[in-house]
């Protein structure tokens, strides 16, 4: 395998990872019910906190900040795994979709973040505040994905979000 090869390998995972950070956030903001059985204590509601209290997590652990993202990282990887078999692509997208709410408190907390975070904001593989701040400006409808300052500008630019809600019904909307 070719330097090249194992860069564009490990670019794709990172890229999947935050294209899927984005889904699963358009799914929690827009249809998302805090009345939901487990999944609405546990991940919507602490999702509608961040909106309206935005640095509240930044309060909490490391454990408590990252494991709702590793078990979505693992229940998504593992059948990837069996069906693809181990890959350069997939273990980066485990990895960076496992930690994206860690790049996510790094982009509340750029003083907070590690030199590597540093290093992957300077190329835009990690977002600066301003960046992840457009979502947190009402009616918080753009930049869901939370770690790379590539997709969202494009997501935006193409309307994804707002064609795929067309797509389903209104009365799911939250
Ligand atoms: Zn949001
Ligand atoms: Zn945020």
């Amino acid at each position: 395998m070719t330097v090249l090869s194992l860069i564009l390998q490990a670019l794709a995972g990172l890229l999947l990872a935050d294209f899927l950070t984005g889904v699963f956030h358009w799914l929690e903001d827009r249809y998302g019910r805090e009345s939901w059985p487990v999944l609405g204590p546990l991940v919507i509601a602490p999702n509608r906190l961040h909106h309206e209290q935005p640095l509240a997590f930044t309060r909490s652990g490391f454990l408590s900040r990252n494991w709702t993202c590793a078990v979505a990282a693992g229940l998504i990887g593992l059948p990837l795994l069996a069906v693809s078999g181990p890959s350069i692509w997939l273990a980066m997208a485990f990895v960076f979709g496992a930690l994206a709410n860690e790049f996510h408190f790094w982009s509340h907390c750029p003083d907070r973040a590690p030199t590597i975070a540093h290093m992957l904001r300077a190329i835009g593989l990690m977002q600066p505040r301003g960046h992840h701040a457009r979502h947190h400006a009402a009616p918080h409808d753009r930049c869901y994905c939370v770690l790379t300052t590539w997709l969202n500008p494009l997501l935006d630019h193409i309307g994804l979000w707002s064609r795929l809600e067309r797509l389903l019904p209104k009365r799911w909307q939250a």
